[in-house]
């Protein structure tokens, strides 16, 4: 049989390895001590761990699966033992209890406040900034907790601060962006059973094939929804950069992902439909001030505007780490620019 071949063939440090999911305690040389100590001692595995978090979540949510209005107090309390609002900074990772599972944690809850970056939570997830403090250790620890939340499939409580009382939703670390240095969290339900397993290409966005345009027209307030949609966002920010592609500017926060080919066209969410523009590029590329020659990639003013007039700093937008889709820069120049 191939699995009896499989074991055969690699030495059993290879198949203690399928078992680190369970019990990872730093790095390869850790892996056989680790397969070993699963069956003496009783450690907090991941699957228990997924159980216990949509559990207490479960018993904490109303009956729409969703948890508005709480008090930190009565939050901290019926979330006792996780820890999950402990010490107060904006990540926080139980080290005492998940390191067993990875080092140096794995993260338990994530605090929103909503201060710096208001436009970041999502219908149905939130963008979540790295943590920049003044003990960039802790920070950098953190950043690896809520990676080993991704990569294990743990979900994390998103506690979202409004005025005196919380929101909490249950969040699954689907992606992060170390350039862009942020998160993309999804939410989830307390008994999603999809999401029980490690997402698949974590950390990694897998691109599907193009799609320029929706199939179906959407409603005007969609279209509002959809046009500042932070989920495409991180995906275009991800794959083309998080400076404006056209006077390089890059500043946490202030950068938007302009759709090509505009959402009120049925424009897609795909990101290669997506381009970085500071909001002054921003609103210059969608009223068609300039648009970029599908050929060359070189960034053409219209008429009675210049590079200079317009701020524009690059000949081209070549420099990007990925540029969009030929098919949408054409649309944009030929409908919206005078290409
Ligand atoms: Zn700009």
């Amino acid at each position: 049989m191939i699995l009896t071949d499989y074991r055969r063939t690699y030495p059993p440090f290879q198949s203690g390895q399928r078992h680190s999911r369970d019990c990872v305690r730093g790095g390869p040389s850790g892996a056989r001590q680790a397969f070993t100590k699963t069956r003496s001692l009783p450690l907090v595995t991941v699957d228990a761990e997924i159980a216990l978090r949509r559990r207490r979540f479960g018993e904490l949510a109303d009956s729409d699966g969703a948890v508005i209005g709480v008090s930190p107090a009565a939050l901290n309390e019926k979330l006792d033992g996780l820890r999950v609002f402990y010490g107060g900074r904006g990540v926080w990772y139980n080290a005492a209890r998940t390191k067993t599972l990875a080092e140096p944690g794995v993260t338990v809850g994530l605090l929103h406040t909503g201060r710096h970056y208001p436009d970041d939570l999502l219908g149905d997830g939130v963008i979540y900034h790295y943590p920049v403090t003044a003990t960039p250790g802790k920070d950098a620890a953190e950043v690896e907790a809520t990676k080993n939340a991704g990569r294990l499939g743990v979900p994390v409580f998103v506690v979202v601060q409004r005025g005196q009382l919380r929101d909490v939703h249950l969040g699954l670390i689907e992606d992060f962006d170390d350039a862009d240095q942020s998160f993309l969290v999804g939410f989830t339900s307390a008994d999603d059973a999809a999401a029980l397993k490690t997402p698949q290409g974590w950390g990694s966005v897998s691109e599907e094939p193009f799609v320029a345009f929706d199939k179906k027209p959407r409603k005007r307030i969609e279209l509002l929804t959809r046009e500042r949609d932070p989920r495409f966002a991180f995906k275009v920010k991800k794959r083309s950069g998080s400076a404006c592609a056209v006077c390089k500017l890059r500043v946490r926060g202030l950068i938007d992902a302009a759709h090509v080919i505009p959402v009120k066209d049925r424009g897609s969410n795909h990101p290669a439909n997506g381009l970085p523009l500071c909001p002054t590029h921003h609103r210059a590329f969608d009223s068609g001030l300039f648009w970029i020659d599908p050929d060359s990639f070189e960034v053409e003013p219209s008429a009675g505007e210049t590079a200079e007039s317009l701020r524009i700093t690059v000949r081209d937008i070549a420099w990007l780490p990925a540029h969009p889709d030929q098919e949408a820069i054409r649309w944009h120049s030929e409908n919206v620019g005078g290409g």
